[in-house]
């Protein structure tokens, strides 16, 4: 194949590196396929490019816009992701392995790309939690918002996974409106430099949004100030020459860290040879040890498990892993390729050595195993090696040292707490996993050991048909671990987007916050509407537009009709004397879902209009007793509008039930879908 020589993409121009590039080999046969550098690079120009021309144009856009310009390039990306495929072969990786790293980053984008449309609103200002009440009289009130940082976001990313790396930080990066610089790992940023030359062929996002360095980063984390961020996947030690580089601390540059990590996996023990949950744990384990042949930040490193299973175990998973074909990873009979490189295989038997006097090899051996369709000894080819730890309180080097490869290590628990315990020595991890049918031990577990670790994941007979995997970082949930694993945290839904934000605790009155947010805030102002607000189309919908309606009696005769209407005869609405005994109730009061009803009956417009359907109701809270001959009126007004497609929106209103005292009875956001023209028939 002809040699590819790599560009980086700076200031919206792909460019050589000016030196002596660097080589990158392909995993399966140590040919030079590739050659990388980034010398002559200018970095200040690129952070420049990026804050003064991508960050401007992509904080022009709203959250929406962003987020549809996501799924855009997600799917430009899906439509190509064949090329991508035939890339990813040379890192070593089988089918089912480029389709973890290629189809997990394009579903990542998609998740956010959704995500952002459903939880973020279409406009500038991201509201973090409720309105806080800093007064007595609502005068004076608090908001939390977030808004985009206005510099660049640095992603540093590691060479096991160039698609997914890149695309699950630049998703949130860009839906927060931060333009990004992304530095792959050089050793497979050949397939990182095909998808970012794709999406700039899309044209998708703006100059400025992203730009590609593939070789050394020279003094770009030097230059970089207040409003920057890097966000870092790789070694534990990479990482911490770079987070203790001088100017990152001193400007206060966000330093997000994933980290490697020695994952732990525990069996219950309640599960038995028979039980499900034993072939479950089996499965689990050989598809961590195989997958992208072990080279994932989340794999099981360490099968913590009772030791009267040890042995079965041991056994089990040895087999199954002897039936594991190894090979061409451009085969379809191949279940496990090649390392990423030469380089790669040689650290992962140098890390093993480091642990080997703590432990015996039940399986491979790496100088005596089969490999189809290449030559194992050219290819970074290596057979999956499981090990026994006998005596784990004793060791403490397969608890510390990472082998980034197919490589996992047995040993035996006492009980439960022996169990966190060992699976804590991990010194802070991604996952830990608890392959349990019994809710106790999950709840045990998780006491015990969830402040170690960045996720836990419980699988069983229930939950094995849909679970995920032990390894798979999901886009909705966060990824990321306390300590060895780098203290840091990526993805989690909208928490993932915020990392690129900054929050501000904004005070003020009712309507400086409603007019900050875009949503409207109790004590703000209430324009009238030009006319019933169910017949204004979503675009004539104003924030605060807001009607009072007349008032009605509730009689007891109601009360009564209601409740055998419905069958609703809780003592409260039926037996004056058992309410009065009651500490909430004066006497018989009215049902709550009667005052609703009724104040549904007061502010609807019956006729057919924009208002298209009542999809919901949130935070209802009934505040005062509602007594037959009490006479209630309702306000409703526009609170927060969020466009769902060309045709509506939804539109979410304020109602607020009072008595003839003007006291608040009840008081809920009702959830409305309304078409934008003002007629719907
Ligand atoms: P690495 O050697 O630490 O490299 C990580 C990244 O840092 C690469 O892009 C590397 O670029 C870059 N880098 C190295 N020195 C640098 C410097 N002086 N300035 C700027 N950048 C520098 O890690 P790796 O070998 O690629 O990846 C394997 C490790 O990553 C494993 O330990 C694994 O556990 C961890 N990992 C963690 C996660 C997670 O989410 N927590 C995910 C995947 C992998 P070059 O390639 O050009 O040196």
């Amino acid at each position: 194949m002809t040699l590819m020589r790599l560009q980086n993409f700076a200031c919206g121009k792909w460019v050589s590196s000016r030196g002596t590039p660097r080589p990158i080999y392909g995993a399966t046969d140590g040919a030079k396929i590739a050659e990388a550098g980034s010398d002559g690079l200018d970095f200040q120009k690129m952070i420049e490019f990026a804050t003064r021309t991508g960050g401007p144009a992509l904080r022009e856009m709203t959250f929406h816009d962003r987020a549809r310009r996501l799924k855009a390039l997600a799917l430009y990306l899906q439509e190509r992701r064949t090329q991508l495929y035939q890339l990813s072969t040379l890192t070593g990786a089988t089918l089912s392995d480029s389709k973890i790293d290629i189809d997990g980053g394009i579903g990542t984008m998609l998740v956010f790309a959704s995500k952002g449309r459903r939880e973020m609103p279409d406009s500038h200002v991201y509201l973090d939690g409720p309105v806080e009440h800093l007064s007595r009289a609502g005068s004076f009130l608090g908001q939390h918002v977030a808004t985009p940082l206005r510099g660049v976001a640095v992603h540093i990313n590691a060479f096991n996974f160039p698609v997914w790396g890149m695309l699950e930080k630049l998703a949130p990066s860009l839906l927060a409106g931060v333009p990004a610089i992304v530095k792959p790992a050089t050793a497979t940023s050949y397939l990182t430099e095909a998808c970012m030359r794709l999406m700039d062929e899309s044209g998708i996002f703006p100059a400025g949004a992203f730009q590609l360095i593939v070789g050394g980063t020279g003094n770009l984390l030097d230059l970089l100030g207040p409003q920057d961020i890097v966000s870092f996947t790789g070694s534990a030690q990479t990482s911490l020459m770079l987070r203790t580089n001088p100017n990152i601390p001193k400007n206060g540059v966000r330093f997000l860290a994933e980290q490697d990590s020695l994952n732990a996996s525990v069996l219950g023990p309640d599960v038995t040879p028979d039980s499900p949950e034993f072939d479950l744990f089996i499965k689990e384990a050989v598809r961590e040890m195989t997958a992208k042949a072990g080279q994932k930040c989340t794999a099981i490193r360490r099968m913590i498990v009772p030791d009267k299973m040890l042995a079965p175990l041991g056994e089990a998973i040895a087999a199954k892993l002897a039936r594991t074909v190894i090979g061409n990873p451009a085969e379809r009979a191949t279940q496990m390729g090649a390392l990423a490189s030469a380089a790669q295989k040689a650290d992962v038997l140098a890390q093993v050595q480091k642990f080997s006097g703590e432990v015996t090899r039940l399986y491979g051996d790496p100088e005596g195993f089969e490999v189809v369709g290449a030559d194992r000894d050219k290819g970074a080819f290596l057979p999956p090696m499981l090990f026994v730890c006998a005596d784990p309180d004793g060791a403490s080097k397969v608890h510390e040292v990472e082998a980034f490869g197919p490589v996992a290590t047995l040993m035996p628990y006492r009980d439960l707490s022996h169990a966190a315990a060992l699976m804590n020595r991990g010194g802070g991890s991604l996952v830990g996993s608890v392959i349990t049918h019994d809710p106790a031990v999950a709840r045990e577990i998780t006491l015990a050991s969830a402040a170690w670790h960045g996720r836990l994941y419980f699988n069983d007979r229930d939950s094995m048909g849909e679970s995920t995997g032990h390894g798979s970082p999901l886009p909705h949930m966060v990824h990321g671990g306390p300590g060895r694993a780098g203290g840091g945290e990526e993805l989690g839904g909208i928490r993932g987007v915020l990392h690129y934000m900054q929050r501000t605790a904004i005070q003020g009155s009712p309507r400086m916050l409603t007019e900050i947010g875009g949503v409207w805030v109790k004590g703000a102002e209430t324009p009238k509407p030009p006319a019933h607000p169910f017949t204004l189309g979503y675009d004539e919908l104003q924030i605060g537009h807001s009607i009072t309606t007349e008032a009605r009696e509730v009689t007891l005769a109601d009360i009564e009709h209601f409740a055998a209407f419905t069958g609703d005869m809780f003592y409260a609405h039926m037996d004056d004397e058992a309410a009065r005994a009651n500490p909430f109730f004066p006497g018989r009061v009215a049902h709550g879902y009667l005052l609703l009803s009724f104040a549904a009956g007061l502010f609807v417009e019956p006729n057919p209009g924009p208002v298209l359907a009542n999809t919901g109701l949130n935070g209802l809270h009934f505040q005062k007793p509602v007594s037959p001959g009490d006479r209630i009126y309702v306000r409703l007004t526009v609170a927060r509008k969020t466009p769902r497609t060309a045709e509506y929106g939804e539109v979410r209103w304020a109602v607020t039930v009072f008595n003839q005292e003007n006291e608040e009875v009840a008081e809920y956001e009702l959830l409305t879908m309304v078409a934008c023209g003002r007629q719907v028939r």
